[in-house]
């Protein structure tokens, strides 16, 4: 699946228009249509005006990739945390609820108890042995001090959650930190749990947790794995179309090769840009092996290109 396209279709392309002449003439092309820029998502040159303009360092950064699949991946999990947090926020105001008008609730379960069972043995259901049944019984049975400690121990575990799902929906590092240590804390007690007894439910939950944490560390590179922030971040610069054309103009000379394809006035351009870009090529050399390293990223050519 193209994620670039799928994206733009949805969001739209993100064109830009850098001030600087170098960088202008990589993601400008002039067309049969008039003006049309290049995308810095999907890289197509997209007729009519830019979606914006300013400086070349100012331009957006655009998630491309494999970054956009990740971000759809992030929001899925985002959306599951919300869920758990929500139902137990339910269970804690449920326990607050309970605490207070407990006898009531007793009075009126008694109450009721006896109609249901007359109704439920017609169905051909013994309520005496049904396990809800057995757990409300238990319920009355708690003093208000355990059911205080429920609903402030399920009312910290919704903070948690909501917290975690808002810092991965944001796409933010720090929640991404922040979900990966707080889901890691609970594995333990999971693994526990598990031990006790095997439930399609503990399953699913266990899995799921054990699934972001792992995604979150490898793909996210945190705690320094994988070359951490630094090569994650080289990665996304190494990505990006408005970086690409930049690294392309500081370059020292215009090669052989770019001279024969006509464009060896660009560098000559953007000799000035240069100066305040000083920080692309180094950030841009590390990426690690195996990615297209600056000096062999194809000069943009004038009209809808080859991609890399
Ligand atoms: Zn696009």
């Amino acid at each position: 699946m193209d994620w670039n396209l799928l994206a733009c279709g949805i969001g739209g392309h993100v064109s830009y228009a850098p001030e600087e002449p170098g960088p202008r003439a990589r993601v400008h092309a002039t067309s049969a249509a008039g003006d049309a820029w290049r995308c810095l998502r999907c890289g197509l040159f997209v007729p009519g005006p830019p979606s914006a303009s300013g400086p070349a360092a100012k331009a957006p950064a655009v998630r491309r990739g494999k970054e956009l699949r990740s971000a759809f991946i992030l929001r899925l999990f985002a959306v599951e945390r919300f869920l758990r947090g929500i139902l137990v926020a339910l269970i804690a105001y449920a326990a607050w609820r309970f605490k207070y008008s407990r006898h009531t609730i007793e009075q009126e379960f008694n109450r009721e108890l006896p109609v249901m069972r007359t109704v439920l043995n017609q169905l051909g259901f013994n309520v005496d042995h049904s396990k809800l049944v057995g757990l409300i019984r238990s319920a009355f049975t708690l003093n208000s001090r355990t059911l205080t400690w429920l609903a402030l121990i399920a009312a910290g575990y919704a903070l948690v959650e909501v917290l975690e799902a808002t810092g991965l929906w944001l796409l933010k590092r720090w929640g991404e930190y922040f979900a990966m240590v707080a889901t890691s804390v609970g594995i333990p007690y999971e693994i526990y749990d598990l031990t006790a007894k095997i439930t399609v439910l503990r399953l699913a939950f266990f899995s799921v947790n054990v699934a972001l944490v792992v995604y979150l560390v490898l793909t996210k590179r945190l705690f320094g794995a994988r070359g951490g922030k630094k090569a994650y971040d080289a990665r996304l610069r190494g990505e990006s179309i408005m970086d690409s054309a930049l690294a392309e103009l500081e370059k020292p000379g215009p090669t052989a090769e770019q001279v024969a394809e006509g464009v060896a006035d660009v560098p000559a351009d953007g000799a000035n840009v240069s100066a305040d870009r000083a920080d692309v090529p180094a950030g841009a050399a590390n990426v690690p092996a195996g990615r297209t390293s600056p000096g062999s990223v194809m000069p943009a050519p004038p009209g809808p290109g080859p991609r890399r």
